[in-house]
């Protein structure tokens, strides 16, 4: 099966349903009642370890990536945070994309540190970066890619062969591209983690976490641990999200075609010291994009000339874009990263990675794209007076 039947057709299974419904329904129960004593470890039991519409969903997930099996939980974060406690202990070390989400940096550097695990940062675009940073205890090494919000890429496939001759785990954040246009397991990752809050569930009214893994020992070591510290997503989410994937494929056509749309639009308007998108030629990684991905998603930035102030007043002048953090829902987001997503960072260690005070992000939603250029229009009128 493919992508968009597998989305719509897998963890709907009708025949088990009790009156054939033909969308999996909602089990709210937090626990199963059993007729015997000798039954009482069978199916299940308790709603934390186990819940029919979350396995539901887990098996969906697992589609999407081609995986054998998929973990569901409560946040992007929560599921991370598993990764770590999973797979590591005190006393190891990870080499980490520079260009990290700002929460995985602050869950690395300020929570994980504690427990004895040590972090590199390097620019992995660089793959001698990669090797030099390598050492006895380096057991995992962790990408975001594209990254957020410079739109930088890792080399899935030359990093994990890299990893694989020295038994080094790979994991991918791939909440940016959507199993839609990436799928890193198959490229060589051995984990895949999302922030579902974005594209997989698509409509900005559910957070959740999901995990995407071929092999069987990762896995239990997983499962183990989600159900230990208990960061599962709730029945009714896990519904919303099933609901929400069977749109992913058409959804994300159109998040890509809009954006690339809005990507030439800028690039052509005088106004625009820069336009960072994957999918544009001008983009320094054009290449590897076209080779790792099948689209390059809905995610743009860009550089107003002029300083913060005349960015402020860009985004404060549009009426459809919401003046919002997140992304990846049907709505078109805009940001100011260096006042909203990434005032946390240093100025000092921003600038050092490129994100000026006038660099806007847009995650770029499905409306109709006139109407959304129109509403750009607007923000350039606005800053020209
Ligand atoms: C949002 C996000 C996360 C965190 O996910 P939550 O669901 O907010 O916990 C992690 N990585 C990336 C790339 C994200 O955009």
């Amino acid at each position: 099966m493919k992508f968009s039947t597998k989305a719509i057709h897998v963890g709907e299974k009708p025949e088990e349903f009790q009156h054939g419904d033909a969308v999996s329904p909602i089990h709210l129960a937090t626990t199963f009642a059993k007729s015997s004593i000798t039954e009482v470890e069978e199916g299940y039991v308790y709603s934390r370890s186990g819940n029919p519409t979350r396995d539901n969903l887990e098996k969906k997930f697992a589609a999407l990536e081609n995986a054998k099996y998929g973990l569901a939980f409560s946040s992007g974060l929560s599921a991370e945070a598993t990764i770590l406690l999973s797979l590591l202990k005190a006393g190891d070390h990870v080499i980490a994309f520079d260009d990290l989400y700002g929460g995985t940096k602050r869950l690395f550097n300020q929570v994980m540190k504690r427990f004895g695990i040590e972090f590199s940062y390097v620019d992995v675009r660089n793959l001698e970066n990669v090797e030099r940073e390598i050492k006895k205890n380096t057991k995992m090494i962790w990408l975001e890619t594209p990254t957020n919000p410079l739109l930088k890429l890792a080399d899935i496939q030359q990093i994990s062969s890299i990893a694989k001759n020295e038994g080094i785990i790979v994991v991918v954040d791939n909440t940016f591209a959507s199993p839609y246009f990436q799928n890193p397991l198959e490229l060589g990752a051995d984990v895949v983690v999302h922030s579902i809050t974005k594209y997989i569930s698509g409509h900005s009214d559910v957070v959740g976490g999901a995990i995407m893994v071929n092999d069987e020992e990762i896995y239990e070591r997983l499962k183990f641990n989600q159900n230990a510290v208990g960061a599962i997503l709730h029945p009714f989410s896990s519904w919303l999200v099933m609901r929400g994937i069977k749109t992913l494929s058409v959804r994300m056509e159109k998040h890509a075609s809009n954006a690339m749309k809005i990507a030439r639009y800028l690039e052509d308007n005088p106004m625009v010291e820069k336009v960072y998108y994957p999918g544009l030629p001008s983009h320094p990684q054009h290449e590897l994009a076209k080779r790792q991905m099948k689209g390059y998603s809905g995610i743009l930035s860009f550089e107003l000339k002029g300083d913060l102030k005349v960015a402020v007043k860009f985004v404060e002048s549009l009426q459809i874009f919401f003046l919002a953090e997140s992304l990846g829902g049907v709505e078109s987001l805009i940001e100011l990263p260096a006042l909203m997503t990434h005032a946390s960072v240093p100025e000092e260690e921003r600038v050092k990675v490129g994100i000026k005070d006038s660099l806007i992000r847009v995650s770029v939603g499905i409306e109709d794209v006139e109407d959304l250029i129109e509403d750009l229009e607007r923000g350039f009128k606005a800053v020209k007076q």
